[in-house]
């Protein structure tokens, strides 16, 4: 590598780009946990365990990627799928646009690229849902192809080995370098490597250097300046405080109503529910008033039956439940709408919120309860 290499500049002193690759090598093989995603990382696997990765912790990622794989184990079972089924499966995962993004992605590699996972670059980031560090991951794992990417954990160790300051610049200098290692050595090794070792060792505060192969020559350690690259405090978000009133229609089959097309949740479905303007209220009241101005209905009768709460993302929601006796059968002019068996609710995608409220009717349902006294086991 010339001086005027980019990465060759950023290379602490006293270490190539191969002792370096050399040491992540031979550290990952001793200490790197075993994930599922990592044992076989066909193109597929990969692909879908980075995505679920985005915004989902590690922990809560193996029992669900590894069903997930169950359910589509390729891209053609995930591109013949329905949206519906898709998002039902990554249901209580979150940011549900990744679901959408996998599914539409899938059809177009089926589509585009004959069933198989592109490696190059500019055509991985030209699918839905996969970005630059996304693309680098699939190349480098998936591949065993030379590849930069940076993601928090990945700039944090590169940034202190080599005395990086954060700064635009920066970015760069820390793809290079990553670039360059995973070209000295294995690409799916050492990019493991380096998000292992910014995970379980090089912490934001407190990191491990004692367990770190890059101890010996680490600018960080050696100035003891671990204050650049120690991960931002979170800042206090303004929380919200919101009030909604959810109704679940005493009828032998659940009333649902699907999500706007264009917000949070989309292509989901929910009970019908509207956000309280008066607090002042019974939400037994609010709930009488919603199926009259919003659908049409006049109820026999409603129940208050308890209550929850939900955060989404400064939006601290307390839902009051509501169950209504309806004269006949409900509807809904403005969304889609549909009755649902009990027994078939598990199988329809709903946000978490949702989930918890028919977890309990199925719950009142197996255990012969009727809120409204029509009887029951
Ligand atoms: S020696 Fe310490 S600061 Fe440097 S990379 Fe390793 S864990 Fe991080």
């Amino acid at each position: 590598m010339t001086s005027d290499c980019p990465a060759a500049q950023s290379l602490p002193a006293g270490a190539s780009s191969a002792e370096m690759a050399t040491a992540l090598d031979g550290w990952f093989r001793r200490s790197a946990r075993r994930l599922p995603w990592r044992e076989a990382p066909t193109p597929y696997r990969v692909w879908i365990a980075e995505v679920m990765l985005q915004q989902t912790t590690v922990a809560a990622c193996r029992p669900r990627f590894e069903r997930f794989i169950r359910r589509f184990p390729d891209v053609r079972a995930l591109a013949a799928a329905s949206l519906e089924d898709v998002l039902s499966e990554w249901e209580g995962l979150g940011y549900y646009s990744r679901a959408r993004n996998l599914w539409s992605a899938a059809k177009m590699i089926v589509d585009f690229h004959g069933g198989e996972l592109p490696s190059d670059i500019e055509s991985l980031q030209a699918l839905p849902g996969i970005g630059k560090y996304t693309a680098g991951a699939i190349r480098s794992i998936a591949f065993d192809l030379p590849s930069g990417m940076v993601d928090a954990n990945i700039r944090r160790v590169l940034g202190r080995v080599a005395g990086i300051e954060p700064s635009n610049a920066a970015e760069r200098s820390v793809f290079q370098l990553c670039l360059s290692l995973s070209a000295s050595g294995s690409p799916r090794i050492v990019n493991q490597a380096l998000m292992e070792l910014g995970s379980l060792v090089c912490l934001p505060r407190g990191p491990l250097c004692g367990e770190c192969p890059f101890r010996s020559f680490c600018r960080a350690r050696l100035e003891e300046r671990f204050d650049c690259w120690h991960g931002s405090v979170p800042k206090e978000a303004r929380v919200v405080q919101v009030e909604e009133v959810c109704i679940t229609a005493s009828v032998e089959e659940n009333w649902l109503i699907s999500r706007p097309r264009d917000g949070r949740w989309r292509g989901m479905w929910e009970f019908p529910r509207a956000r309280v303007e008066d607090g002042s209220a019974a939400p037994a009241e609010l709930a009488r008033s919603v199926l009259e101005r919003d659908f049409g209905v006049v109820p026999v009768s409603v129940q208050h039956t308890g209550s929850l709460r939900y955060r989404v993302t400064v939006h601290d929601t307390q839902l009051h439940i509501v169950s209504a006796m309806l004269p006949g059968e409900p509807g809904c002019a403005l969304r889609e709408w549909r009755l649902v068996p009990p027994a078939e609710l598990a199988a329809i995608p709903l946000p978490s919120p949702m989930r918890r409220i028919a977890r309990t009717l199925i719950s009142q349902r197996l255990a012969g309860l009727d809120i409204h006294g029509r009887g029951g086991a």
